[in-house]
């Protein structure tokens, strides 16, 4: 099994797995930043947690997935790639998941609603120098567009992400840098 596999059966599928840009970036930061402990909230079929994982072998990451179909993909892609040992997941909702590890990145990648409330969960999580990764801030692209839809759910959605990224811009605990790469990133940083 190679990466392109997995890229394609999310195609197929329909998974939101990271745009190439995204995920780009992200390896990247954690390669440039030596970033050695990860927490993904919504691992789906493990892409992303396998595309971290194989940055560095040092890498460990605990990634939260509640959807039984797609955590059972992700179990299978994690062997088949070899990473069981780089990569421990959790087939739970990411709100019942309690854990005193810490961690230089928290990456938040589930529903994009839950977003303030997997940021305060968590945040208790990160290391005094770590940084909280949000990915899908874009929403493609109609956070800065919104009338390219009239779908209620979808508009509400939009909203959600608005109201999290004006938290992040007022949060004085953090300071967040809005990457337009992907679908929409945001690092945030710790102030010390
Ligand atoms: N990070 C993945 C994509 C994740 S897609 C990648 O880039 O490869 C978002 C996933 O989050 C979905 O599979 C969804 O089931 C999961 N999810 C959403 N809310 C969740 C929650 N509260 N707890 C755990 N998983 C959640
Ligand atoms: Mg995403």
């Amino acid at each position: 099994m190679v990466i392109k596999d997995l890229e394609d059966y999310a195609k197929e599928y329909n998974i939101p797995i990271m745009l190439p840009d995204g995920i780009e970036f992200l390896v990247n930061y954690i390669k440039d930043n030596n970033i050695k402990n990860i927490l993904e909230i919504g691992s789906a079929i493990g892409y992303s947690a396998i595309r971290m994982a194989l940055v560095d072998s040092n890498i460990i990451i605990d990634t939260i997935e509640r959807d039984q179909t797609r955590y059972n993909e992700a179990i299978k892609n994690i062997k088949a790639f070899d990473l069981d040992k780089q990569i421990n997941i959790y087939n739970i909702d990411a709100f019942d998941y309690e854990t005193n590890n810490q961690y230089d990145l928290i990456f938040i990648d589930a529903a994009k609603s839950q977003y303030i409330k997997f940021f305060e969960k968590f945040s208790n999580n990160l290391k005094p120098e770590g940084v909280i990764i949000t990915d899908n801030l874009s929403f493609h692209g109609l956070v800065d567009n919104p009338e390219l839809t009239h779908n209620r759910n979808t508009k509400q959605l939009v909203k959600k992400i608005k109201k999290y990224i004006s938290y992040l811009e007022n949060n004085t605990n953090y300071n967040t840098e809005f990457i337009k790469t992907g679908d929409g990133i945001a690092i945030s940083k710790k102030k010390n």
